[in-house]
């Protein structure tokens, strides 16, 4: 398939970080083939792009996309309290089918707030990778193990989750890629976590993992360990550039040296840690300082409770300006930067930017609407003023997965319906 999009601006996020205005973007295949004034090729979708803002699709590294079943099941409520009285039982009768209509639910959902690629971890993955595959958007999925220092529950953890792996890396035309997802560090064992490290390095993929979200997690890891959750796995040498360690809210100085020298990679959830109050404010300033590199992720619905990236990027920079007393601290572009570049960097997938030669996934914003007037700042606008509703178009691999607002993939209304149903019978089991 071959796109054409007309006079659109662009912030293209490239090494320049250029913002264009009234070019056109072709795409061929999936990939963007040419970007420029006057593009004469033909294609066989064509976008009027007048008024309309094109930019990268953004990447959502932390989800648990099924859990939108939850949606507002457990709000307002102390975390280790209501989370094993209500969403545990309840997570435990899953069934496969719930998991498939909670799944295409999220993928509506982010496809919807201008997401194309996100990273997932939770069970039932073959339903999930299923409905990635209906829906057309991206995603790098992980089976979620947990062993509770049971090694021989590890091992055959690992190999559902190896299996996972061998099963569905680089399908649905490449948008499909996996990785391994051990839990955390206090849910999984030191063999289990070492094995994991291997296998990733075997496979060539990343490792997704919860890391420091809690101060009890911190403390139960001295208690055990002698060291700091990030100081442990650098110990048994599980760190490495191909770690996304979700939440690192409550680490030191000395840690975030470790993930910045051993190249880990970090996804930032900071609405979903303000709503299960974890208490601190992850140290995204001291992170830059060590380079590490930084992106964004809204966690389960049950604990966001959207899966929207765009307030996401917002949240986000506003959390550490309020809680630093300092504006300068987390600017927009670098708010940007975050869920575009750097989230396609964690995930290992070319895309993040609109540049000849990248994976087209390419998301047009409706300028033409209140809260975006005027465009002093594209940039500002899109990450402080932007919502879901601003979103027109989704091109995802080359692909037109949404047009004028409406999902041509599958069918949204019976998704919803769909969706709503499995929730409310999960609740009555
Ligand atoms: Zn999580």
């Amino acid at each position: 398939m071959s796109i054409l999009i007309k006079n659109v601006n662009v912030l293209t996020q490239n090494s320049r970080r250029e913002i264009l205005r009234d070019v056109d973007i072709l795409t061929e295949g999936n990939r963007i083939e040419k970007i420029g004034k006057n593009v004469r090729e033909r294609a066989e979708f064509k976008i009027d792009g007048r008024g309309k803002l094109a930019v990268p699709g953004l990447v959502n590294t932390h989800t648990h996309i099924a859990m939108t079943l939850f949606r507002g099941y457990a709000d307002d409520a102390v975390f280790w309290e209501a989370w094993p009285k209500r969403v545990w039982p309840r997570e435990a009768k899953l069934k496969a089918d719930d998991v498939y209509w909670g799944s295409l639910l999220g993928c509506l959902e982010m496809i919807k707030s201008g997401t194309t690629c996100f990273a997932d971890m939770y069970f039932f993955m073959d339903e999930t990778a299923g409905a990635v595959k209906e829906s057309g958007i991206r995603a790098n999925l992980s089976y979620g193990m947990i062993d509770s220092g049971d090694v021989k529950k590890g091992k055959k953890e690992l190999g559902v989750g190896e299996r996972f792996v061998k099963d569905h890396s680089n399908t649905a035309d490449g948008r499909i890629q996996c990785s391994f997802g051990p839990h955390a560090p206090y849910t999984c064992s030191k063999e289990l976590l070492q094995k994991t490290a291997e296998l990733a390095e075997k496979y060539g993929i990343p490792v997704q993992i919860h890391m420091s979200e809690t101060r009890k997690e911190v403390f139960d890891s001295i208690k055990q360990h002698g060291k700091r959750p990030a100081e442990y796995l650098e110990s048994i040498g599980f760190l490495s550039e191909r770690i996304i360690a979700a939440h690192c809210v409550w680490l030191t100085k000395r840690e975030t040296k470790i993930l910045g020298e051993r190249g880990v990679k970090v996804s930032y959830n900071p609405v979903s840690n303000m709503k299960l109050a974890s208490g601190g404010v992850a140290p995204i300033p001291e992170m830059m300082e060590s380079n590490v590199c930084i992106t964004f992720g809204t966690d389960g619905a049950v604990s966001n409770n959207s899966l929207n990236l765009i307030e996401t990027m917002k949240v986000g920079a506003l959390l550490q300006k309020a809680h630093r007393w300092d504006a300068e601290i987390l600017n927009a572009q670098q708010a940007l930067d975050f869920a575009t570049i750097n989230g396609a960097r964690a995930l290992r997938t070319d895309a993040g930017s609109i540049e000849v030669g990248k994976l087209a996934d390419v998301v047009l914003l409706d300028l033409k609407s209140p809260n975006l007037v005027p465009s002093h700042n594209l940039v500002s606008n899109f990450v402080y003023s932007a919502n879901p509703s601003n979103v027109s178009d989704v091109v995802i691999n080359g692909k037109l997965v949404m047009e004028r607002s409406r999902i041509l993939t599958v069918d949204e209304d019976k998704v919803l319906e769909k969706a709503e149903k499995v929730a409310f019978d999960l609740m009555g089991r």
